[in-house]
Order: structure tokens, then sequence, then C-alpha cells
């Protein structure tokens, strides 16, 4: 019999597999689903075998059922600014990858995740839509969470003080077009059992699909189910050259998203990320006049982010007067604007650069 991955299932899921399958008792259901949530996720063992507070008959039955199988590391790179990449193989042999992003101290980083490999969505500035304009496969649960895990177990990250101290769902694909996965693997970050996670340390991307999901916009949706930080990839103002960058423009526009980016906010209270990357021909004033209007009415903080040529060869990053100044304007008109260098450009692991040519160039 196929053996259910641990990864894969939330708390609440755990418990029913454990009735079900395990003949766990209804009432001590959810003792053991604690139990083991803390020996995986805050214990870190690698078997069951590890489990002190099972009994050998119990403990076998998990053993049968359940692997704690994960995607094997099958490459490292390190910056010289300290950030780390790694290429993860995953079952069925295909490859993503997974950055850690130190502070400026290096002894605290920022996790970017996967969420699948290959990305259909084509925006210009991504090397993954570079090399392949469509997508291979959503990462299950267990896949994008095996991440974070192999990740602290590369830093030694397993006291209580976490070194990885905030997650962005940012790398390889689209978080909103693997809703039900990505909400399981942020159930179990965010439960105080499993890798215990505050709501504000994570970040959750969208480049804005306006799909539904449980009969409900999938925005609105998030804030209930998800509940994170949510990061708008906007990175144009003006639609028609929106449509150019970001394709996806022409189907969900940034008049169908705005009222769905404020009830997210209404329903969480956490202001939307407008992510934009620093080209040169989105810094104008006009890019800048019509953002603001878009700020007026979404909640926001602006995130400018410098672009890295590599991804798209057709594109110049904006200059930092430029930069600067279209900073200025925003802040001049009450937001709040932050400038964010590209980190690990040395080995193609900054934003926008992810993209696992050996995966994608075979499929
Ligand atoms: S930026 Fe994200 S959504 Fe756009 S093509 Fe790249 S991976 Fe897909």
């Amino acid at each position: 019999m196929k053996k259910q991955n641990f990864y894969d299932l939330n708390f609440e899921q755990l418990k029913a597999f454990l009735i079900d399958n395990a003949k766990v008792d209804r009432k001590k259901a959810k003792m053991r689903s604690q139990q083991l949530f803390n020996a995986v996720y805050k214990k870190n063992i690698k078997s069951f075998d590890e489990l002190t507070t099972f009994g050998v008959e119990l403990k076998n039955k998990i053993k049968d059922l359940i692997s704690l199988e994960k995607p094997k590391i099958v490459d490292i790179q390190k910056s010289k600014d300290g950030t780390i990449k790694f290429l993860l193989e995953l079952k069925d042999k295909r490859n993503v990858e997974t950055v850690l992003i130190p502070d400026k101290t290096h002894s605290r980083y920022t996790i970017c995740l996967s969420v699948s490999v290959g990305c259909y969505l084509s925006c210009e500035f991504c090397a993954t839509a570079q090399i392949s304009k469509k997508l291979v496969r959503n990462l299950s649960p267990g896949e994008i969470i095996s991440q974070i895990i192999l990740s602290k177990d590369y830093i030694n990250d397993w006291s209580t003080q976490k070194k990885i101290t905030n997650q962005v769902l940012m790398g390889e694909g689209s978080p909103f077009l693997n809703l039900d996965n990505v909400k399981i693997a942020i159930d179990n970050s965010k439960n105080k059992d499993g890798l215990d996670y505050g709501r504000t340390r994570i970040t959750v991307s969208t480049v804005g699909v306006s799909i539904k999901k449980d009969s409900i916009d999938a925005i609105e949706w998030a804030a209930k189910e998800l509940d994170v930080y949510l990061a708008w990839s906007l990175h144009s103002s003006i639609p028609k050259h929106r449509s150019e960058l970001m394709p996806i423009n022409e189907k969900y526009s940034i008049n169908l998203l705005i009222p769905q980016l404020k009830k997210y906010y209404e329903k969480t209270k956490l202001p939307i990320f407008i992510e934009w990357i620093c080209l040169e021909e989105n810094m104008t004033n006009e890019h800048a006049k019509e953002l603001i209007k878009i700020m007026k009415k979404v909640p926001s903080k602006l995130n400018l982010i410098e672009f890295n040529p590599l991804a798209n060869k057709k594109y110049k990053p904006a200059s930092q007067e430029n930069i600067d100044k279209f900073s200025k304007t925003i802040q001049d008109n009450g937001f709040l604007s932050l400038f964010r260098r590209s980190r690990g450009r040395d080995i193609n692991a900054s934003c926008g650069s992810l993209a696992n040519k050996k995966a994608i160039a075979n499929e």
C-alpha cells in the first residue's frame, strides 16, 4: 500500500487519518496528532522510530502507514552576499529551487519558497517564464513545506530562536494557482505544534488572478483561509504597459482586482505589499501618478525591487536616481515605499531569476 506522506497533511487531516487508518481512539487523536507534529516539526525526527511517547504497536502502525519522505538537495550555491540557493530533486526527478536570503548580520534569513515546477503566466521580467511558458506541475503541500525543513537542517535551525524568521512564497510559480496545497503548507507553518510562524512572518504573492474558490473570489478566500501578508505583483500601473509585462493583466485587470484587495485588507488588517520591479520604463511620472491613485484605494506599501537584467535582456534596470525620485514621489503623497537591493545575483538567486533550467528544459 502506498504510504501517506506526513508533510502533505495539515493538523485536522492528520487527526482524521489517525482515526480512520491507524484506528486511534477519536478522543486521543488530537493529542496523538500534537505529539506527532511536535516530534516532526519541532524535534525534527527523521524516523518514527525516534518517537518516545508512542507504544510499540501504534508506532509500528504509523511506520507502516506514513512516510517522512522529502525531496533531496542535489546542489547548493552560495553567493558572496551570503544568499544560499538550493536545487531540490523531487520524487519524480523534477527540480525546484529554494533561496535563503540573509539579513545584514547573516544570522537571520528569509526563505523564498517555490510552489510549482514551471509557470505558464509568462511575466516578461521572470527567468522561469523565459525558459518555459508552461506549468509542468504544482508542488504538493509536503514539497512546499519540505523546502523549509531542508533549509533548517542545512543551517541547523532547530533551536527555539529561529534563524529563518520569515517566509515568502515568491519563488517559482503562482501560489494562487496552487491554493489548496499552499494552504496546507501555510497551516503547518502557522500551527503552534508545527513550525509555529506568526501570520506576519509569512507573505504569499499574487500576480492578481481573479479566480473563484469555494464560490467566492480567491483573494477573499485567502484572507480568511491563509491570513498572512499578501504581496501583489503589480509592476506597472498603466494597463496597456502592464499587459505587455504581464499578459495575465489582459484577463484580470487592475480595476477588477482593487475591490478584492481592499476586502483582503479589511478582513486581515494587513496592508497589501505592492511589488514593483524597477525597470527603466516603469519609473515615469505617469506611472507614479497612476500608482498613487491605486494606493489611495488599496491600503498598501510599495516594495521597489532591483531588476536583474539576466532575467530578460530586453529590459534595462532603472537608474538609482530614477528609483529615488519615484520613491520620493510616492512618499510625498503619504505612502510607504521601500527599495530592496537584489540579493544573490552572482548565483541567479535574485528576484525573478529562479528557473531550474535543467528541469524545465527537458519538459
Ligand atoms: S513571476 Fe511568478 S507568476 Fe510570473 S511567470 Fe514568473 S513564476 Fe510565474
